[in-house]
């Protein structure tokens, strides 16, 4: 990382380095062209290195044993916590909880806040375009406690429609929960403003950070809100681990969410009292490496500065857009750059997603096609499946214009079929 001084403007090239499987050749020879981020994200030497280092020489359960290695590990994994703390600038180390993903950040609070919060007729406020992981988890408490969900509609060109919010809060939902960034149009939701309004109706706010974090500068006090989720593996890390940040009052008061051992304070054959936080909500044995792994992921992202990825990532996304539109044929999804994150999701008229991403494949180019785990949008948006392309800071212009000479060629392939 000393390589990564504050140098402007960042330089893909240099950073690329640090990425050995960017260097892959596939089909004979062809170049791999990683533009699946939004689905996961490659590692750094620096991760890839520092779960190797944590094997060979720091690895035992944590919090558990009295031995020096324990010790070590435990230093490790709570370092992590502490610099995931900083990263959102939440108040207190207690108000970060290692989960194994988003996914299960928001299956937590569902359950748990949700389960002892959420009663017959009570309303939960969502949007129309978020992933399943934010719409599932909701759809099942609503199913058990008889409550009812509402969502915030979109414009045609994938913005969340803020007039419709006024009249959605004054029916009073317990909570308001928001993608930060759409997953499949990319666009940045105004999440400080809807915070301030949901409070102001007096609902909470949870946050589905996943393709925020890892990309935009995340402050959770500013932004004001109650519940914020996020995954590693999309911001550099090892799979496997997550972040959800709480704030205390709320999490103090919430039930553990699963029961085990870590969790506890004292145990009888028929009763528990449940341990502190952060231990409250992290039963069992916690992804102890991947957890390490992030925090060094989270080092590299901070020497880079997240201001500096998301400027770059912007202006990836204007190109996409312009050589996208002079392909022909082809429809984007979601609002201009200036509203979005390096997110370009789109389908290419008379030609299926799939046949789009399997000719892109044979040019290396990874994307993804499909719904994208948001069946919902894309009905709304009128399509049942998109091509997507996703941006991180290693990727180049001349990958995007890859992009579009392969979407050119997809054209003409099946113009002859
Ligand atoms: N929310 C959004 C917006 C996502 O993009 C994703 C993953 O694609 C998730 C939630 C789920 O994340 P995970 O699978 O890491 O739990």
């Amino acid at each position: 990382m000393s390589t990564l001084a504050p140098v402007l403007p960042l330089d893909p090239e240099t950073l690329r380095e640090d990425f050995p499987i960017l260097s892959v050749r596939l089909h004979g020879d062809v170049p791999l062209v990683y533009l699946d981020n939004a689905a996961t994200t490659q590692r750094p030497r620096q991760v890839i290195q520092s779960l190797v280092d944590v094997y060979e020489k720091q690895y035992a359960n944590v919090h558990r044993g009295i031995h020096w290695l324990s010790d070590q590990s435990t230093d490790l994994y709570e370092e992590a916590r502490e610099k995931a703390r900083a990263f959102i600038n939440a108040r207190h180390r207690e108000e970060v909880i290692f989960t194994y993903g988003t996914t299960e950040g928001i299956n937590l609070v569902a359950r748990s806040w949700g389960g002892k919060n959420v009663g017959a007729g009570d309303e939960i406020l969502l949007t129309e375009m978020e992933h399943h992981s934010n719409l599932v988890p909701w759809q099942q408490l609503a199913q058990e406690r008889g409550a009812v969900l509402r969502h915030i509609p979109i414009t045609d060109d994938g913005r969340l429609a803020m007039d419709a919010l006024p009249a959605l809060l004054s029916r009073r939902p317990k909570l308001v929960a928001v993608a930060a960034v759409s997953n499949v149009v990319g666009t940045i939701n105004p999440v400080a403003e809807i915070a301030r309004q949901a409070h102001a109706a007096g609902a909470l706010v949870l946050v589905d950070a996943a393709q925020s974090v890892p990309h935009l500068p995340t402050d959770v006090q500013a932004l004001g809100v109650d519940f914020l989720a996020f995954s590693g593996h999309k911001m550099l890390g090892p799979s496997g681990v997550g972040i959800l940040y709480g704030r205390r009052e709320l999490l103090d008061a919430m039930p553990p969410f699963l029961g085990g051992g870590s969790m506890i304070r004292r145990v009888k054959l028929d009763t528990f009292e449940p341990a502190e936080l952060p231990a409250k909500f992290e039963a069992g044995t916690p992804p102890i490496v991947p957890a390490i792994g992030l925090g060094t992921a989270i080092d590299y992202l901070h020497a880079i500065g997240l201001e500096r990825i998301h400027e770059y990532e912007r202006m990836l996304t204007i190109r996409a857009h312009q050589v996208l539109q002079s392909v022909g044929g082809v429809r984007l999804l979601g609002p201009a750059p200036e509203h979005k994150a390096g997110i370009v999701s789109f389908t290419l008229e008379g030609i299926h997603a799939h046949d789009v991403a399997q000719i892109l494949d044979r040019h290396g180019i990874a994307a993804r096609a499909g719904h994208h785990c948001a069946m919902p949008l894309h009905k709304r948006l009128g399509t049942n499946a998109s091509v997507r392309a996703s941006f991180y800071f290693y990727n180049t212009l001349a990958e995007v214009e890859q992009l579009a000479a392969a979407l050119v060629e997809t054209k003409r392939v099946f113009r002859k079929a």
